[in-house]
């Protein structure tokens, strides 16, 4: 990038020279002129070739196209100038990428190059060349280089690069470390978990080499602006052309309509807004989830994980049977080890906490949505919600559902645990809403937006929860597939959905919605496909911000475009009129570029904003 800024300097200052010879010497430094001006173009020349390997068409060409036919026409001078004008645009665009460049530097500086790996001596490795399963070493104070899993008894980790709080963050052994986040105890030992495309570091990657490319995919809206433009402007020129019979003239709308700054101004604006976001802790992975998140009308929320903590606690244990309550926990605990759920955790903790032994559960099969099933000795054990009761054809008396009922009243979650076809007893658990749940839901609403909240929960438990934090409107009992339905029926409406989960059984949802937005890195590796924005510290308070923030982005990319075209069209009408000539045109053009550069670097301020 440095490089390009000094060759284009360096051009700059050879085809000035060159015209200053020309006027001083004229005809004997006219071949040198000619020289330096064909080569002044290759800045030019080059972005057409590595465009073209992309199978794309710069929209420089029609620059390089204009000054063949001006060196054609023997219009050296005049092809001279034209060059330096564009030259003096292309410094100032690689001026306004640096500053692009040094706002997301923060980010990719945090990324280590190399870590140690743990073999008979500690060897140092590129982190290209670290293999999954392998154990690396992270001496305090060092940056975890790839994304693990700790085994040393414990440590503090700083993970504000990822999620922008610079508070520390106690790990156990076996919890993830995400790479970029600082060691702040002694040296540790992880195993490499994660060295994929997938990880975090990788997407971060991504982000900072797609925002240092020119090359960034457009989002649909400016493509087809572009496109449009650059029609209007070869139709025009023809038609003058025919009209005038004036080479210069046609050469000159042609100059003054191109849209070269179309295919600078949403780059350059995405990638300034997409890394203030990610310092921020919101890693919006593409222009084109911005370009969504701006239209947004409906939020989805997934209840569990997403506006709950995730964690839910065992509250109490009814048995109903003729099994003890004991026994009842440890039947339930030894079935649920087979579920990954987050349900099943509680019980399973409950119940090694009492130092119940494991009963031995033979055929698991995870009920997705509703439980789990299995065997202990002939009986078959079912451990779920009222839906999985009605599978198995379990009775339960009014009684007991009062029981039930009464408890999710208060926003429990009842978990029947069935043996041998009869109820046995009632386990309830509770999560606890985040506490910034309550005043996101509102803020959400003061930007008009319609919230929702999808849930396999009991209705009443929702009920409950979403009349605590005010959110519109409430599906509960719903299995995976319903959440599906439901986002893609909302789709053939007019609403845009966003639907938020962590991406631990939501996934097809998050995929299905108009933006995914996952909660957090956990479950990342499954969702980072399925969601185009990450909300990297579980921070849902954040979600208003994104959404304010992608307008902004978008407004800007709208006032670009409208000062951008209402210029353009000014210096057409001037070169009709003959009040202005080709280097007119192309000043006036390089011009427009600077205030519309300009004005996108107002949002460099957005994070001042909030
Ligand atoms: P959510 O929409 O809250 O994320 P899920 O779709 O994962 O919920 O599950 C829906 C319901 O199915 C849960 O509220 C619970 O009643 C029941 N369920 C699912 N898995 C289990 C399990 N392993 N043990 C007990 N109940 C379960
Ligand atoms: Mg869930």
């Amino acid at each position: 990038m440095i490089q390009k800024r000094l060759t284009i300097a360096a051009l700059l200052a050879a085809v000035l020279l060159a015209i200053v010879a020309d006027l001083l010497f004229s005809q004997k430094a006219q071949a040198v002129m000619i020289f330096i001006t064909i080569l002044g173009l290759c800045p030019l020349i080059f972005d057409f070739v590595v465009a073209a390997r992309h199978k794309r068409l710069d929209l420089g060409f029609p620059i390089i196209i204009t000054v063949i036919i001006l060196l054609i026409l023997a219009s050296y001078l005049t092809a001279a100038v034209f060059v330096l004008l564009i030259l003096s645009g292309e410094l100032f665009r690689e001026y306004i990428y640096k500053r692009v460049q040094d706002s997301i530097r923060d980010i990719s500086r945090s990324l280590p190059d190399t870590a140690w790996l743990k073999r008979e001596q500690p060897v140092e490795v590129k982190i290209s060349e670290i293999k999954k399963g392998e154990t690396v070493i992270v001496k305090s104070g060092g940056r975890v280089p790839v994304d693990g899993i700790l085994q040393t008894e414990m440590t503090a980790m700083d993970e504000s690069v990822i999620t922008g709080e610079s508070r520390p963050i106690e790990k156990k052994r076996g919890a993830t470390l995400v790479a970029g986040s600082i060691n702040l105890g002694d040296y540790l030992e992880m195993i490499a978990s994660d060295v994929s495309t997938n990880s975090t570091i990788a997407q971060l990657h991504k982000l900072v080499d797609e925002a240092k490319s020119k090359n960034a995919p457009l989002s649909r809206f400016t493509t087809h602006y572009a496109e449009v433009t650059s029609l209007v402007a070869l139709f025009s020129t023809i038609i003058l052309f025919l009209v005038r019979h004036n080479l210069y003239q046609a050469l000159a709308l042609w100059v003054a309509l191109v849209p070269m700054i179309f295919a600078i101004i949403v780059p350059v604006a995405t990638t300034v807004g997409i890394s203030l976001l990610a310092k921020r802790g919101i890693l919006v992975k593409h222009a084109a989830a911005l370009e969504n998140l701006t239209k947004i009308t409906t939020i989805v929320f997934d209840k569990t994980g997403t506006l709950t903590k995730g964690t839910p606690e065992l509250q109490e244990i009814i048995a109903l049977g003729e099994f003890t309550q004991p026994k009842l926990l440890q039947v339930a605990a030894s079935t649920e080890q087979f579920s990954e759920h987050e349900l099943a955790r509680p019980i399973i903790e409950k119940a090694a906490s009492e130092e119940l032994p494991k009963e031995n559960i033979t055929e698991p099969h995870v009920v997705e949505g509703r439980g789990i099933t299995a065997k202990w000795g002939g009986k078959i054990v079912a451990v779920g919600n009222r839906q999985l009761l009605i599978d198995e054809k379990i009775p339960v008396s009014s009684q007991d559902l009062a029981t039930a009922e009464a408890r999710e009243e208060n926003g429990s979650t009842a978990i029947f645990v069935a043996i041998g076809g009869q109820l046995a007893g009632i386990i309830f658990l509770a999560d606890q809403l985040r506490s910034e749940a309550k005043t996101t839901i509102n803020n959400l609403r003061h930007l008009g937006l319609k919230t929702a909240m999808l849930t396999g929960d009991a209705k009443k438990v929702a009920d409950k929860i979403a009349g605590e934090i005010g959110i519109d409107q409430v599906r509960a009992e719903l299995s995976p597939q319903d959440k599906i339905s439901i986002i893609n029926q909302g789709k053939d409406t007019q609403e845009k959905i966003a639907m938020v989960g962590d991406g631990i059984n939501d996934a097809p949802a998050l995929a299905g919605a108009n933006v995914g937005i996952a909660m957090g890195l956990e479950g990342v590796e499954l969702a980072l496909d399925s969601a185009g924005v990450v909300l990297v510290n579980n921070n849902l308070s954040l979600l208003p911000d994104a959404i304010v923030s992608s307008k902004k982005i978008f407004r800007v990319i709208k006032t670009d475009l409208v000062v951008a075209s209402a210029i353009h069209f000014g210096v057409a009408l001037l070169v009709i009129f003959n009040v202005i000539g080709i280097l007119g045109s192309a000043l006036f053009h390089q011009l427009s570029s600077a205030v519309v550069l300009i004005n996108t670097m107002r949002l460099f301020s957005i994070n001042k904003r909030s």
